[in-house]
């Protein structure tokens, strides 16, 4: 295990779409808890997607037992998004933006899909704009190189934000409008 460099809005890895995973083999377990121990590293954060740290596969892991009834740390690998229902507006961050936050609109509602840690599937349901529902939308855009940016309700505050910590602007032909 390892405490991995989490990559910043900027760097190229962030925006390519990741692969799906072959096989739950023991470097995929690796990824899986280097991910987690960097996510533990880093202050604030609920969940950590592969690209994040350089690794263009599909496999996040969420962390929101501070905030919900939730027991363990939740691993997904290969997921798919099975229903996405009601919206909700929230700030959102990403520790590929440290100190960023904007509002972004997501479901309020998703059932995904996807593998644990020992390549069994399971279906999990998250609802009424539940901060996991939050997180697993925003992680799986992750793995298709969207940012939480890209979602932003205001683009000239998001763009502030960015200026204030240095980091690259808005990417006009990135923009999601739904
Ligand atoms: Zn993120």
């Amino acid at each position: 295990m390892a405490i991995r460099r989490i990559l910043k809005y900027g760097e190229q890895e962030l925006r390519e779409p990741s692969k799906e995973v072959t096989k739950v083999s023991r470097k995929i377990q690796d990824l899986v808890h280097d991910l987690l121990e960097t996510m533990y590293n880093a202050q604030n954060g609920v969940g950590l997607a592969a690209p994040q740290i350089g690794v263009n596969l599909r496999v996040f892991v969420i962390d929101v037992r501070e905030t919900e009834n939730v027991l363990d740390p939740i691993v997904f690998i290969n997921p798919k998004i099975i229903k996405l229902s009601g919206s909700v507006v929230s700030s959102e961050g990403c520790l590929s933006f440290p100190d960023v936050y904007s509002d972004v609109k997501r479901a309020a509602n998703v059932m995904v899909k996807a593998m644990d840690v020992k390549g069994r599937s399971f279906v999990l349901e998250a609802k009424d704009g539940s901060l996991l529902s939050r997180a697993i939308q925003h992680e799986f855009d992750h793995l298709n190189g969207v940012l939480f940016i890209d979602r932003c309700e205001d683009v000239d505050f998001t763009d502030q934000e960015l200026a204030k910590h240095n980091l690259p602007k808005i990417q006009q032909d990135k923009l999601i409008r739904e």
